[in-house]
């Protein structure tokens, strides 16, 4: 996933999407839509067809809903998003002028279900498609997903953190930062965005969540705002009114884009030439190392002699504590460094 283009070229990042979980009325949709116009948001989401445990649940409006979400971008200029589970939701979407697209957790999991949406897409490589992760906390599911998706030919592709299904936590889908952090990791140009709703399942979590991940620089917020939350047909709980959303934006502290940061780029560069002295330095003790080995080699010397072993940690630990370095630190990379040069020894034998 190495040739990615903006997700949303004509909007700025932190990017935020907005709506509600469900459309369920034509009022309901513009009432929360207009709302959150007003308040700058760029981006609406509402689901079309709910993805639901119980059959006989409310299973959303489908494709009856697309003349309401036309009637949100004629008026506000929004654009908007939807989740497609299915080819036909593929088609229909794309039928009804939409091309921003989200996959959910659910389908993510599924590798055959995947490949269906990766040929439904193929047809139109100028969609934005923003995957969310799998229910179960596996990364390579996710990347197995996004990948397809790619293949597909599609380049505006993102991903969505909605944490994870778990037992014995007090989310309704626990995050697990470090799995987006490696996603990153591996694909920086990759955009991440992050569902604090979905994560935290009670409104209240929702802006402490979606402040740890401005915090963790995610490109942008996926948020569920209704109308009138305590009347929703699907995750009435984790809903924020349009009121409490613009409270928690403008509380919300947004960095700045670390890649515009020419300190902290000047600062890794320090870290790097570290680094370079510490393999430098590291080289010529194992060279060093090497030598020693002869030398007991062809002295029919032990290689480990405990009692040098001995003072050699415990005065590095001394010399490390005086400087202001935390000892426990020092043992490990001594321990380190120490079982490397035995191995250089033993290795010349
Ligand atoms: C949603 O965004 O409404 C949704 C169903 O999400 P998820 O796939 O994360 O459960
Ligand atoms: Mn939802």
């Amino acid at each position: 996933m190495t040739h990615l283009l903006p997700i949303f070229p004509d909007v700025e990042e932190p990017f935020i999407i907005a709506g509600p979980c469900s459309a369920e009325s034509r009022q309901q949709v513009l009432d929360t839509a207009h709302a959150l116009h007003g308040c700058g948001v760029q981006i609406f989401r509402a689901g079309l067809w709910k993805p639901r445990t119980h059959p006989g649940s409310f299973e959303g409006v489908g494709a009856e809903g697309f003349s309401w979400l036309k009637q949100v971008k004629w008026e506000t200029g929004m654009r908007v998003a939807v989740e497609v589970a299915t080819p036909a939701h593929v088609r229909a979407a794309l039928e009804a002028g939409i091309s921003i697209f989200w996959i959910g957790a659910r389908t993510t999991g599924n590798p055959f279900a995947m490949q269906e949406m990766a040929d439904a897409l193929s047809v139109l490589p100028e969609v934005t498609v923003l995957v969310k992760n799998p229910l179960n906390a596996d990364i390579e599911l996710w990347i197995g997903a996004l990948q397809r998706i790619y293949a597909a030919g599609v380049r505006r592709l993102g991903a969505i953190h909605r944490g994870f299904s778990q037992t014995n936590t007090l989310y309704r889908n626990a995050p697990h930062w470090d799995i987006p952090i490696e996603l990153r990791r591996r694909y920086p140009h990759l955009p991440i965005l992050c569902d604090p709703s979905h994560m935290a399942g009670r409104n209240d979590w929702v802006e402490p969540l979606s402040q740890q991940a401005l915090n963790m620089g995610f490109s942008g917020l996926f948020v569920e705002v209704h109308c009138n939350p305590d009347e929703a047909l699907s995750d009435a709980k984790q809903q924020l009114t349009p009121q409490q959303f613009k409270a928690m934006v403008n509380r919300l502290t947004f960095r700045q884009n670390q890649h515009e940061d020419e300190q902290l780029e000047q600062m890794r560069r320090l870290i790097d030439e570290c680094d370079q002295e510490l393999i430098d330095v590291l080289k010529r003790r194992l060279n060093i190392a090497a030598e020693i080995g002869r030398h007991k080699r062809s002295n029919k010397m032990p290689v480990v002699q405990a009692s040098r072993y001995n003072q050699v940690l415990n005065e590095r630990i001394e010399w490390a504590i005086r400087q202001g370095i935390d000892g426990q630190f020092m043992r490990a990379i001594m321990q380190l460094v120490h079982d490397e040069a035995v191995k250089v020894q033993l290795s010349n034998e």
